[in-house]
């Protein structure tokens, strides 16, 4: 955190405050720079190691144009799970073979679209999908690249993971049952489609390294017989994301940590079974957006119920954050406009929707609230904006980026005219 001499919080070398004046409230601030060395990190990481990889953001943390440029500027593909997220990547401008699509259930529109442009590959979730993307890249005369999505039954969470469990999940071919195994069958005879990888995606927000290694040895195994007994042409060994951020007083171990020790399992477990070292990818969401992300609240109204609970409330809430209500998210704020002063009681971050649930943060220690305050939630950068909704009619806030003490506006703020812009009026009343 960076206070002036003012006392202001500064983001991005711009003053909070100012922003909070000039954009209004609720507003998105995102550190710029922070984006792009929490990437360029990544990338040293790999490139020290001397192993060929790929890293691919994960969009659905925070999916706008001005995002999709910058990281794709710092060397990063796009991961989309959706037309909605691949339209947004394409008009931003970055080119499709740079882009993959994932989910579990891609319509056959999204397909379609995704064959037409060109993407650059498909991770493939479910039989049903295999089909359905063969019969569509035949029809239009393509050969598409494709990785599968493999449940390696290793589910793993904050501080733990379980190396049995997985198994029950929406997501991917199952390991254990071999349906991986049959799934590979099936696309080395799928004339369309090219199987040049597996990938698996374990869990979010994991401080645990180990679910990562068991992952990546069973996925070695999958990646032999493919090779081996299919002659399949797989280069591409896919981790996935999930790695974990601070949002309060956790310590999240470095991301370098982390992905040196996948790096070190894969050497290990590939060059154990003889095999060439993959091109390993990784798409981190939450580690490059969630930090760089701030949200400026102007402080409403308050109530203290003696020997209970002093509630708080700001002018966004559930619209614009709703990961406590969703899965209790912990965060971490200050006031903007006095960001050092000492907290003096404990208060609770309520939002302004028709909603109990509807909450920031439960029990901040935060000083006396005054009118003017400005509440700053910190790593609000990723699964906010694109989780908001318009809940109570409310407008989307507007997103900036701050850099070098300039700010530049990448999402322009709702408006209430935006909200009707799709009703349609009742002709006949
Ligand atoms: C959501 C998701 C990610 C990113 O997860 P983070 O926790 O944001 O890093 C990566 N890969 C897949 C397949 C995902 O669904």
């Amino acid at each position: 955190m960076q206070i002036g001499d003012n006392h202001h919080l500064y983001i991005g070398g711009c003053d909070a405050v100012e922003l909070a004046k000039s954009y209004g409230t609720p507003l998105i601030v995102y550190d710029e720079k922070l984006i792009r060395t929490t990437i360029q990190a990544f990338h040293e990481v790999f490139r020290r190691a001397g192993v060929p990889y790929q890293i691919s953001y994960a969009s659905k943390a925070f999916c706008t144009m001005a995002m999709c440029q910058l990281v794709y500027q710092e060397g990063c593909g796009i991961d989309v799970v959706s037309g909605g997220e691949l339209y947004t990547a394409l008009e931003s401008g970055v080119p499709a073979s740079a882009i993959h699509l994932h989910g579990n259930n891609k319509t056959p529109d999204e397909l379609g679209f995704a064959v037409d442009v060109g993407i650059g590959a498909i991770i493939v979730d479910n039989f049903f999908e295999i089909a359905l993307l063969q019969d569509i890249a035949a029809k239009s005369n393509r050969i598409v690249d494709v990785l599968i999505r493999v449940a390696p039954g290793v589910e793993a969470h904050t501080h733990e993971f379980i190396a049995t469990g997985g198994q029950d999940s929406k997501f991917g071919f199952d390991l254990a049952s071999d349906q991986a195994h049959m799934a590979l069958r099936q696309l080395a005879d799928a004339e369309n489609l090219r199987c040049v990888g597996l990938h698996s995606h374990i869990g979010s927000q994991i401080f645990d390294v180990d679910g990562f290694v068991v992952a990546v040895e069973r996925l070695a195994d999958l990646y032999q017989y493919g090779v081996r007994e299919l002659d399949l042409p797989l280069t591409v060994l896919n981790v996935g994301g999930g790695f974990g951020i601070r949002y309060t007083d956790e310590d999240a171990p470095p991301v370098a940590e982390t992905l040196s020790a996948i790096i070190a399992a894969t050497r290990q477990t590939f060059e154990a079974r003889e095999l060439d070292f993959p091109t390993l990818w990784i798409e981190p969401g939450r580690s490059i957006a969630g930090p760089a992300g701030t949200t400026l609240y102007q402080i409403g109204s308050q109530k203290r119920i003696p020997g209970i609970r002093n509630y708080l409330a700001v002018d966004g809430g559930m619209t614009d954050n709703p990961r406590l209500a969703l899965y209790g998210a912990k965060y971490h704020a200050v006031y903007a406009n006095r960001a050092d002063a000492e907290p003096e009681d404990t208060w609770s971050v309520a939002g302004k929707c028709c909603e109990s649930g509807d909450m920031l943060i439960w029990d901040a220690e935060l000083p006396n609230p005054k009118p003017d305050d400005i509440l700053a939630v910190f790593a609000t950068g990723a699964y906010n904006y694109s989780m908001a909704s318009h809940y109570n009619r409310i407008p989307k806030p507007a997103v900036v980026f701050a850099r070098d003490g300039v700010a530049t506006v990448v999402v322009e703020r709702e408006t209430w005219s935006d909200l009707i812009r799709k009703d349609r009026r009742l002709a006949d009343l």
